[in-house]
């Protein structure tokens, strides 16, 4: 049957720390579609190349990045794990795929802009092309579904339109994937300002919370957040969106439906809610935390976990990539 099973696909930068927000939007409905699908995810360390990192913490925080989505969940049994730069397919489809993508259609892209404002002294080529590198990983797959956060959406759809338009121009080559988004919890925003993002690369601290943090700190900036000026809880996104926030969390964090969540804490104090909301992440985290500690004792493993994993990604994407080079008319070797 293993042919008519679908393939997931997705990836995440190892910039900052993974996030809650991460957690909830992409790596939980990872690690919920496992059993069903064609599984495939990677770190992206060739867009977070777009940001300057330093070389001796970036190194350090992709082995890390890799052990803490396999703590989550990501058995590398039942899924592909791998690291992008280590199948250069990748920045190979990238080129390719960069001749049928406009200029114009990446420079409106909100990321582009964002990124961009965020580092004016560094607008380099990578950060304009980084939604053609995103395609390319999805579409040397063959991928089917790419559960992702909202804030990907745009790319998503310029992923699509860079699938069609080549499928237009020389037959069917790439599936056609689509997004899948978490009914509750596809934008997480910042602790601290609740109309913004959680992001992993978020400078302040107190905005985010880690999946592999200290219980002290996690309550300590839950305490933190930021609320408005009443002081029952309602659920109430446009009015109150620091404690609709923080609803959303404790609904994912304790497995419980966001109606049944509303219904059980309106009317609490935000003292009471917090509590409640800290003490989920902790407990929801704790087994993550701890088999994290022990996944990086063993480098060893770690390492030959991720060389597994990208020869069976190399072996996929090079099937993709003779297809595409035999469509556009490069020579072939036999
Ligand atoms: P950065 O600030 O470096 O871009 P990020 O937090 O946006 O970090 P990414 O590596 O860009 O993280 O994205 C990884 C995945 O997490 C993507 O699927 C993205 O849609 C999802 N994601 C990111 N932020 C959130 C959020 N606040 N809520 C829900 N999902 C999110
Ligand atoms: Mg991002």
């Amino acid at each position: 049957m293993e042919q008519e099973r679908k393939t997931i696909y997705s990836a995440i930068q190892p910039t900052g720390i993974i996030t809650i927000g991460n957690y909830i939007g992409a790596i939980n409905n990872w690690v919920k579609f496992l059993d069903d699908f064609n599984s495939i995810f990677a770190i992206a360390d060739l867009h977070s190349l777009t940001v300057r990192q330093n070389p001796t913490e970036y190194r350090q925080r992709g082995l890390s990045f890799f052990a803490q989505l396999i703590a989550s969940g990501l058995d590398p049994e039942k899924c592909i794990l791998y690291f992008q730069s280590h199948v250069p397919a990748h920045a190979e489809l990238t080129w390719l795929l960069n001749c049928y993508t406009y200029v114009g259609e990446m420079q409106r892209m909100t990321q582009f802009k964002d990124k961009s404002a965020k580092n004016e002294d560094n607008i380099n080529m990578g950060l304009l092309d980084y939604p053609v590198l995103m395609a390319a990983d999805i579409l040397l797959y063959q991928s089917h579904y790419v559960p992702i956060g909202i804030d990907q959406q745009q790319h998503m759809e310029i992923t699509r339109d860079i699938a069609i338009r080549f499928n237009n121009l020389y037959g069917d080559t790439f599936t056609v994937p689509e997004g899948y988004y978490p009914k509750v919890g596809a934008k997480i925003f910042s602790l601290q300002d609740p109309t913004a993002k959680m992001s992993k690369s978020d400078p302040d601290p107190n905005g985010s919370i880690s999946i592999i943090e200290e219980p002290d700190s996690i309550a300590r900036k839950i305490r933190r957040a930021v609320t408005d000026s009443e002081t029952e809880v309602r659920y109430d996104v446009e009015n109150k969106p620091g404690v609709s926030n923080l609803l959303v969390i404790l609904s994912v964090m304790s497995r419980q439906s966001l109606e049944s969540v509303i219904d059980k804490y309106t009317g609490y104090s935000y003292k009471e809610l917090k509590e409640a909301v800290a003490e989920s992440i902790i407990e929801h985290f704790a087994p993550i935390r701890a088999e994290y500690a022990r996944l990086m004792k063993d480098k060893a493993y770690l390492l030959e976990t991720a060389k597994e994993g990208a020869s069976k990604a190399a072996y996929l994407a090079s099937k993709t990539l003779r297809k595409v080079k035999r469509k556009m008319g490069l020579v072939e070797l036999k």
